[in-house]
């Protein structure tokens, strides 16, 4: 039994399970095969920045060392990652023109579909808890296996919407807070209004919903307040893919970091986690948050920060 598994002391801040995958995409800039992808590597990395992250996941043995690399560089413990004989998760998707349109060419779940986790005993006493894009039976798989979280994040997708719509409702049951882009809300609770959308979510038992509105900022709702925090616009997006996934990384790593948890504090960090995001497009795959440091990232919030202010 290893020091870590015998104290009560978790090893890391931040648990994260999502998927890490093999990602093919195509933009009207360029394309780029087989780069590394998938909700919990963008997470983690953004993550990262602030805190002490443990991911759960599985790749197969054709996963590349140099992506194990580049975990250990971000410094993401992956005590938890799994590596099973097989083929990796695999996604493939095209933007069209305004950058925003997106189709997924394919998508191979591959060890994915037979994926169990089994979470590290340095994992189970984390206090933050990301539930990253993956199907909503793997996600409640790993929420029940950690003590107590103080706070838990969902994040989903279209396809769990149409394939696992019950799953994925009793997880949300479950946690402190959804995240989804404004479409996934509508698409999930069939309201087009985003005020009564959120209000349905409230209603099933999270404290926050965050609507995402992609280049126009993102929504926080409690049941009784509406916070708005627009995006931080960039002229130079390479590749939006994962923007989702780094905002959110870096919105629970920095709330981690802060340790409150309330509304002003979750605003507070969507704003990391927004300018996290605005970094993460500059670049396909996670090339450009390898490259960031934490003094670029300040100086972006604070820029930020006047933005708002002014
Ligand atoms: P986003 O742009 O936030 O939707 O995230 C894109 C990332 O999600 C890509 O790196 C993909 O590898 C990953 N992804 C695509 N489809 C799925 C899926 N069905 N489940 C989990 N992750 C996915």
């Amino acid at each position: 039994m290893s020091v870590s598994s015998r104290s009560s002391k978790p090893a890391v801040d931040v648990v994260i399970v999502g998927s890490i995958g093999i990602d093919t995409v195509e933009t009207p800039h360029a394309r780029r095969e087989s780069v590394l992808g998938g909700s919990a590597s963008y997470a983690c990395a953004a993550a990262s920045f602030f805190s002490r992250v443990g991911m759960v996941g599985v790749v197969g043995t054709d996963f590349p060392k140099a992506y194990h690399n580049l975990y250990k560089k971000f410094g993401v413990n992956t005590e938890g990652l799994q590596v099973v004989p097989g083929q990796t998760f695999r996604w493939s998707g095209v933007y069209e023109a305004n950058m925003d349109n997106r189709r997924t060419l394919s998508t191979e779940l591959n060890v994915f579909a037979s994926f169990s986790p089994k979470l590290p005993e340095s994992y189970r006493a984390a206090p933050y808890l990301f539930l990253a894009n993956i199907s909503p039976s793997l996600q409640m798989h790993v929420l029940d296996q950690m003590k107590r979280p103080r706070f838990v994040l969902l994040d989903t997708m279209d396809l769990w919407i149409n394939t696992a719509r019950d799953a994925l409702r009793d997880v949300i049951r479950r946690v402190d807070m959804v995240t989804m882009n404004e479409f996934e809300a509508r698409h999930f609770t069939g309201r087009h209004n985003l005020i009564s959308a959120a209000r349905q979510l409230l209603e099933l038992g999270p404290k926050y919903v965050c609507i995402k509105k992609g280049e126009h900022g993102s929504l926080l709702f409690t049941r009784d307040s509406i916070s708005l925090l627009p995006a931080f616009l960039i002229e130079n997006v390479q590749d939006p893919t994962g923007a989702g996934d780094t905002f959110a990384g870096g919105f629970i790593g920095s709330l981690a970091k802060g340790g409150a948890i309330n509304r002003k504090a979750i605003v507070r960090a969507m704003l990391y986690g927004s300018v996290a995001a605005s970094f993460g497009v500059e670049d396909f795959s996670l090339d450009r948050l390898a490259k960031l440091k934490r003094a670029q990232l300040n100086q972006r919030v604070r820029q930020f920060q006047r933005m708002l202010a002014g």
